[in-house]
Order: structure tokens, then sequence, then C-alpha cells
């Protein structure tokens, strides 16, 4: 089978060094060598998610943790900003967990805004609360600064914010931003195979997680910290992928992390370029689209150009590359393109091309 290079909004394109790092040979996970390889990794994780906190390493896909969080964390009452699939499925999860849920629905393609969040906190119900920076459906990165300034107005609260499709594609400063839990997965903007997700926890998250019963043992916080402390994982890891993870982060602290951000702006700001400029608009809410992916408008009802997205996915996929064709409820009326990772300027324009060429025929 050739191999279709990969522009949906995950997995996406991995590298040949990436390959190469995941393939090394395999060691023993309480061996000396696993220790070494995860404390170099550790101080490398810990600027890229600017934190003093250790970075924990989950061998699940993001939902794993996203889980796991809200197993750990919720006592009381959890609230699930919703604006997406990936959102909005966080509240079925919670109460699959057998936690009291509630949701803080927005429609698809608004961001959450932290004066929504505040109503809702504001009534004394909630002891945490789930949010996605970049709600990957809809292509909406919704404003994580001021949910960090809301954060301060409630201390007890916590927050888990899954940046699965934003790390490494736009600054997550979790320090500063106060909140509780940060995670990644990393088949998205970090340019991994997935399999792999990435996590931190503020140093209340930790003791709340140590006094909540039947918060299992997979992902029970405690251990992962307990665990990382002597450079080790609770169970045994996906080591391919932790040598893949070490090989990307050099190349990711020697691009440097801003220039890492203004690259992914670059791309983005071509599939922007190229949407608009054939007649699109953009799905989200002017002012909150996402920097890592594009989801674009397919329809007079969008006021835009109307196109056969089976038939442009098919166009462009037999030029080599795959797109997305919309996710859940909004398959066909929208379509997007990814441009995480490791695309650059001139990566992108085969791609351009290809749907240049499709339009043409739809
Ligand atoms: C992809 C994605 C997930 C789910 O990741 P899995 O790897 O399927 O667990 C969660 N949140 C966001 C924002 C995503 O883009």
């Amino acid at each position: 089978m050739p191999h279709l290079k990969l522009h949906i909004p995950g997995p996406v394109e991995v590298s040949e060094k990436t390959f190469r790092a995941f393939c090394s040979p395999m060691i023993g996970h309480r061996g000396q060598g696993f220790k070494d390889l995860y404390a170099i990794l550790q101080p490398k994780l810990q600027a890229l998610l600017a934190t003093k906190q250790l970075v924990f390493l989950s061998t699940s896909s993001a939902w794993g943790v996203m889980e796991g969080a809200v197993r750990n964390l919720v006592h009381k009452k959890v609230l699930n900003c919703m604006c997406g699939a990936f959102s909005d499925k966080w509240f079925d999860v919670s109460k699959r967990c057998g936690k009291p849920a509630e949701a803080l629905q927005v429609p698809w393609g608004s961001p959450i805004r932290a004066e929504a969040v505040d109503r809702q906190l504001a009534t004394g119900q909630f002891d945490a609360l789930t949010y996605i920076h970049n709600e990957t459906s809809t292509g909406v990165m919704s404003p994580l600064t001021e949910l960090g300034a809301l954060k301060r107005k409630y201390p007890d609260i916590m927050f888990i914010v899954d940046c699965v499709s934003s790390l490494t594609g736009v600054p997550v400063a979790f320090d500063e931003l106060g909140i509780d839990v940060v995670l990644a997965g990393t088949q998205k903007a970090l340019a991994l195979p997935p399999g792999l997700a990435v996590f931190a926890c503020s140093a209340a998250a930790l003791a709340k997680a140590a006094t909540t019963k039947d918060r299992g043992y997979y992902f029970d916080l405690v251990e992962f910290q307990k665990n990382a402390e002597q450079h080790m994982t609770p169970s045994t890891p996906s080591i391919g992928h932790v040598y893949a993870l070490a090989s990307k982060l050099d190349d990711i602290l020697e691009e440097g992390l801003e220039a890492r951000f203004e690259r992914h702006r670059r791309t983005n700001q071509m599939v922007r370029d190229w949407a608009t400029g054939n007649g699109f608009n953009l799905f989200p809410e002017p002012g909150f689209e996402s920097r890592t992916l594009t989801c674009v408008n397919n329809g007079a009802r969008s006021g835009g150009r109307t196109v056969d997205v089976p038939k442009l996915q098919k166009l462009v996929k037999d030029q080599g590359f795959l797109i997305d064709g919309g996710y859940g409820k909004i398959k066909g009326s929208t379509f997007r393109i990814s441009n995480m990772g490791d695309e650059t300027e001139a990566s992108m324009l085969p791609l351009l091309a290809a749907l240049d060429a499709a339009l043409k025929q739809v």
C-alpha cells in the first residue's frame, strides 16, 4: 500500500528520525537504562510545559488520562465544558465513571469563555471541571489564559485541561496558568505514533487524589508521582514511545519552542488563506480559530462555497494526501486540514497544490 501523507488532525505524519528512535533496542523498565532515559527526558518535558512539577508518561491514548483525572479528582460534581465532539464526550465519560456531572454546552464552533464557567462555578456545586483547549472536532481554540485567571478565584476546584491537539503548537505554561491537570496524547501536535500520553498535575491535584477512594490503579495519579520520583512509570510503558519522545524533544528544543509556535502559526495561515481565497469560510467563531488545524465550512448555509466533501477527499487522496471530511454531526458540512507537528511552509505546498487541483473537479 503506498503511504498517504496524513493531514488529518491526528494521528499526524511521523518522521523517519522519530521512527528510527521508536525502534531502538528494548530495555528493562526497572533498569538503570530506562531510569536514565526518563531522567534525561524529564527536564525537557518540564520545559515544554513550563512547569516544575514532574511530567508523567502514560502508555494509553489521551482518553486514559482524561478518564483517570475524573476518577482521581471528582468527589462532589464535575462541570464538563462542552463545545465539540471531544469535550462533549468527556461529559459522557464522567458519568460512566459514576461521577455526578453537569454540562456547560455552547454551540459547536463557539469557544468556552471564562465568564460562562464562572457563572456555573459560583453555584458552589462543583469541585472539578473539564476543559478542552483546542477542540479538534470544530477547530476552535478556547482562551486558556482566561481560564487560568479564573482558577485563582476557585483554588479548591480542580481544573482538568486537555491540550491534546495544542501542546507544542501554541504555548501551554502549566505553572503560570495555575491549572491542576494538563494532558496531551502524542499523536497530534507532538507528531509521535499514537499510544502514549504525557501529563502533569498540580500539588493540590496530587494531594486530593491521595484522598480519593476507588481511583483504581492504572491511572492512579499518586502512583505516577511516586514512580516518576524514581524515574519510572507505574506499569511497563511503551518503551519505544519513550525513545521516540526523547528524539522528538531534542528536535523541538533544537528548533526552539517559540520558533515552533511561529511555524505552526505560519503553516496554519497558509491553510486559512487557501480556504478563504477559494470562497470558503472557517467554521470557528472569528477570533477563536485553532493554530494547529483548520476546520473549513462547506455549503451555502455557511455563506461560502459548496463542494462534495467525500469527492474532494478522494481527489486529494489520489494525489497522496489524507484530509478529514468533518467529525460527528458536522461531517460533510465541514472538512478539516491539519498543520500539526513537523509541517513546514515547504511541506504544506504540495498539499495545497493537490487541493487546488481537486477543487477544479468538484
Ligand atoms: C484526539 C483527541 C482526543 C482523544 O485522543 P485519543 O488518542 O483518541 O484518546 C482527546 N482530545 C482532543 C482534543 C483530541 O484532539
